[in-house]
């Protein structure tokens, strides 16, 4: 097997479609070096060799090694510098590289090759030993962090201490011996810590960081990260192994990061930042503030130093030339690493840029506007689910604000939670149901689970490129960071703004467009949906075949949704009307008689609020199919349950206390769930239905009468296991229609048709579909029947199921395509044989669920149905399923 490629120095032997084998960083360094960017060279030990360092009880496959010598002899060639050699030191950085990016959770030992020896050598050879020495301490402290396990606040100890002993107050002012005597001193510190001496033979250095790259493939925080974005173990990461260029090699030496979009708001124009006489990692970590990039970002910033544009005009020109061949190359926003060594540029990195929701539907329009991507492509660019977040209330820019401060906007959206300090404490509170704002001088990877779980995210510290920036765009989550007038006092819980103190606990809110916090919760208003969002949704609604339909039953709902695109109401749930104040009083009544007659004569008082809903909804929904589930609960659901709420009931609706008790232990069921409910209620009390039916019809005739258009009803006989049920049911509607026909002269537009929630249904659909005009698979209880699971019971054991990985996911949330995907296949087999016009659509939870939507594509139904939130998310998801 050939475990190693070598990459750049003139031939590279992978290149970027080779994502899978050689992770993301080695496949695009390959790729770069391809395009004759300036890559600096190296080799890439592939994932398969993780894969097989875990499957052989970490043990490396026996080639590797003599194929790493190999690279690295043909490295030496293509540098000139020699690996270890004392004269003219080769100098390596090893750097991870996943398939999918994991920002900041795999670590990287820069300046790897160094020991006393060398050291001299490369003070030589630069002719400038304050930089050889810079390179040495920092290769001591981050070698010994990384792979040795010695924590850096030794080092940073050890730094404070020098530089208060000798009144520095920055970095910069150390000297070559100051930073010659740092490194005896790391060098013993690290000694202690290990027990033995730091490692001074180059190979040894580097087969610790190679292993210490595989090894952090398995640590907590990777694994989080991995879980969180559904990333399986056994891709592995890849090892990059890399001659190094030095950005702190003096004044003409420069290192950044660096967008060719704005990864906030997508706008057009290079995005970045750098910081002089510096290595790569200072930028992220906020160790030094850095400058911008661009004189038109200083400018948006106010930042009084220097941009590079005006600083090193040169470099900063050939480095615009390499943004344009790569985006246009790429096709793509590129997030890109870069240093610049005495004048001379180098790529470090490059892949398609992370980015907030907004930037990426800008992003998306702008390149299909641009001609660089079809408007189809644009359409595949959009994360449905992360779409989520623009169509989410942001700031009112009109609401009064009390500005507790302002840091960096470094993700948008807003929030308000209660002020919390931990991350651990961020996750335990949003369990049970609050909104928390996680403030942190600074986050870092072990801040991943708090991040996720709070609203949005402070720190005091850290640039746009922090990792509290980066991380909070990928998660959707607002972020300020930077906050630098916030002095956070983990210890008293709270936080102080000059003399403004936050407590614990203490509601603020966070505006990530302007970087504001405010303090107490804001107004916040509805997101705008016209502009690129609108244009993106004309092109998913060409690529689209399914129709977009929604859950809603009141008309505040149907209007978001018909406002959202919804193409008609796929699921109509009339119990969610028997509850409202006005006749909760007549639906006890009804449910309390013994008889018939007394149950028509309470269902007479319900007939015309029931109409009334039913005329509202059709009046917002013209003419788009309506479909309407009959009553599905249990009766018992209606009735008061402690004796505190029957004597509260008794006493509001007259009714005798003793009567309504004696009726609700009556009506009690061990398995309600699997009890009289659905159409079983509608063949014992026939008059429930046809109550239902009758408001239906008449409320069609209604509103055809005041406004001409023709409201088109689809009534929905829940929970049918045999067709004779439908049959029974089906005719009785129909006769009510007949009867509102006749009575009123008006042609009610109808068809009836089933649920498909219990298995023996799908099983009969050949037969139910004799009947059925359309189904609608309920698959929120069709999984519960499929399975055998309680959705209310299930939360106490699923979440072991899904991490032991007996479901893969929570099939609540993403249908089961093998079990009851199967069932919902069979039975649109078996109805479209019967019927073949027959239509075909889901309703349950699954409707608003990108991958579920897939699943629905592929079978061939003809719309799904969502929350009214979820209609953007899903007429972009059946547009990506059908391209
Ligand atoms: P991450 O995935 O955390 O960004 P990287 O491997 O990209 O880790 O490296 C961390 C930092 O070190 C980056 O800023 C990168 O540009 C810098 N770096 C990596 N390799 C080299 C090298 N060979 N020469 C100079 N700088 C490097
Ligand atoms: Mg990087
Ligand atoms: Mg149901």
């Amino acid at each position: 097997t050939k475990w190693v490629y070598a990459f750049g120095g003139g031939d590279s032997e992978g290149e970027a479609g080779m994502r899978e084998l050689l992770g993301g960083k080695g496949a695009n360094l390959a790729e770069m070096a391809k395009l004759g960017l300036p890559v600096p060279p190296g080799f890439t030990l592939t994932t398969q060799v993780c894969t097989a360092f875990y499957d052989n009880d970490q043990a490396y496959p026996d080639t590797l090694n003599g194929q790493v010598e190999a690279a690295l002899a043909k490295l030496e060639g293509a540098v000139g510098k020699a690996f270890g050699d004392p004269s003219n030191p080769l100098l390596v950085s090893v750097r991870s590289g996943a398939r999918a990016s994991m920002p900041g959770m795999m670590d990287t030992v820069l300046n790897l090759g160094l020991n006393d020896e060398t050291a001299e050598g490369l003070a030589k050879l630069s002719g400038d030993r304050r930089f050889a020495y810079d390179s040495y301490r920092r290769f001591i402290q981050m070698y010994s962090d990384v792979v040795l396990g010695v924590d850096h606040s030794v080092f940073e100890d050890i730094l404070d201490g020098f530089k208060d002993d000798n009144d520095y107050s920055l970095d910069t002012e150390l000297s070559a011996d100051d930073w010659v005597s740092i490194v005896a001193e790391y060098k013993a510190a690290a000694a202690r810590e290990l027990g033995r001496d730091f490692p001074a033979d180059p190979r040894e250095q580097l087969w610790g960081a190679i292993g210490a790259v595989f090894g952090s493939w398995m640590t907590d925080r990777a694994k989080t990260y991995r879980r969180l974005h559904d990333i399986p173990a056994s891709w592995g990461t890849a090892v990059n192994v890399q001659a190094m260029v030095f950005g702190n090699m003096g004044e003409t030496s420069a290192t950044g990061v660096a967008f060719t979009r704005d990864p906030s708001t997508g706008d057009t124009g290079y995005y970045g930042e750098y910081l002089v006489n510096a290595q790569g990692e200072d930028v992220v970590a906020g160790i030094r503030t850095p400058q911008c990039l661009t004189e038109a970002m200083r400018e948006k910033m106010g930042d009084e130093n220097p941009s590079m544009e005006m600083a090193m005009p040169e470099s900063y020109a050939e480095l615009a030339a390499v943004f344009d061949k790569l985006e246009r190359h790429y096709t793509d926003m590129q997030d890109i690493e870069f240093t610049v060594e005495r004048g001379r540029l180098w790529m470090l990195q490059t892949r398609n840029g992370k980015r907030t929701a907004k930037a990426a539907l800008k992003i998306a329009v702008d390149m299909a506007s641009e001609g660089l991507i079809s408007t189809d492509e644009a359409v595949m660019r959009v994360d449905p689910a992360q779409l989520d977040q623009l169509l989410h209330p942001t700031l009112d820019p009109k609401a009064e604000r009390d500005v507790l401060t302002s840091g960096l906007p470094a993700s948008p959206g807003a929030a308000s939670g209660t002020v919390v300090f931990d991350s651990d404490e961020a996750e335990e509170l949003a369990k049970t149901g609050h909104k928390v704002i996680l403030v942190r001088i600074e986050t870092s990877p072990e801040d991943i689970h708090g991040m996720h779980a709070a609203e949005g995210i402070i720190t005091a510290r850290g640039g746009m490129t922090s990792h509290a920036a980066v991380v909070a765009r990928g998660m959707g989550r607002p972020c300020v960071s930077g906050a630098g007038q916030i002095k956070i006092d983990y210890a008293a819980k709270q936080f102080a703004v000059g003399r403004r103190i936050v407590k614990h606990g203490e509601m603020v809110t966070i505006d990530g467009a302007s970087g504001q916090v405010l303090m107490g919760e804001a107004k916040m208003i509805k997101p705008e949906l016209t502009g690129d969002f609108g244009k993106l949704m004309v092109w998913a609604d060409k690529a689209r075949r399914m129709k977009i339909r929604t859950n809603a039953e009141t008309p505040a709902d149907c209007e978001t949704a018909v406002e959202f695109g919804a193409e008609g109401i796929g699921l109509c749930r009339t119990e969610h009307m028997f509850f409202d104040a006005d006749r909760i009083a007549a639906v006890r009544e009804m449910i309390l008689s013994n008889d018939q007659d007394g149950r028509v004569t309470a269902l007479d008082k319900i007939l015309p609020m029931q109409r009334d809903d039913f005329a509202q909804i059709f009046r917002i929904m013209g003419e788009r199919p309506c479909t309407i589930r009959l009553l599905d609960p249990p009766l018992h659901e209606f009735l008061p349950h402690t004796e505190e709420d029957v004597a509260d009931v008794a006493k509001a609706t007259g009714l005798p206390a003793d009567q309504l008790m004696a009726r609700a232990r009556d009506l009690a069921e061990s398995n309600p769930m699997l009890g009289h409910r659905g159409c079983r209620l509608g063949i014992t009390y026939p008059e429930i239905y046809e109550m239902q039916a009758r408001a239906i019809f008449e409320a069609q005739v209604a509103v055809e009468k005041e406004t001409g258009f023709q409201p088109l009803a689809e009534v929905m006989i829940p929970l049918v296991a045999a067709p004779a049920e439908l049959a029974i049911l089906k005719a009785r509607v129909a006769g009510v229609a007949k009867a509102v026909a006749e009575e009123s002269g008006g042609e009610p537009k109808y068809l009836i048709g089933t649920m498909i929630e219990l298995p023996r249904a799908a099983l009969m659909a050949g037969l139910i579909a004799e009947d059925a005009e359309f189904f609608s698979f309920g698959t929120n209880d069709l999984t519960q029947t499929t399975f055998g699971l309680s959705r209310d019971d299930a939360g106490k054991f699923l979440s072991e199921y899904i991490e032991a990985g007996i479901f893969e996911k929570d099939p609540f949330v993403t249908l089961d395509r093998d079990g009851v995907g199967d069932l919902v296949r069979i039975a649109a087999e078996r109805g479209r044989s019967t019927r073949p016009n027959l239509k075909l659509g889901i309703c349950g939870e699954h409707g608003g669920d990108p991958s579920s939507i897939d699943f629905c594509e592929e079978t061939g139904l003809d719309y799904v149905s969502c929350s009214p939130y979820r209609v953007p998310i899903a007429r972009l998801a059946a547009a990506q399923a059908r391209l």
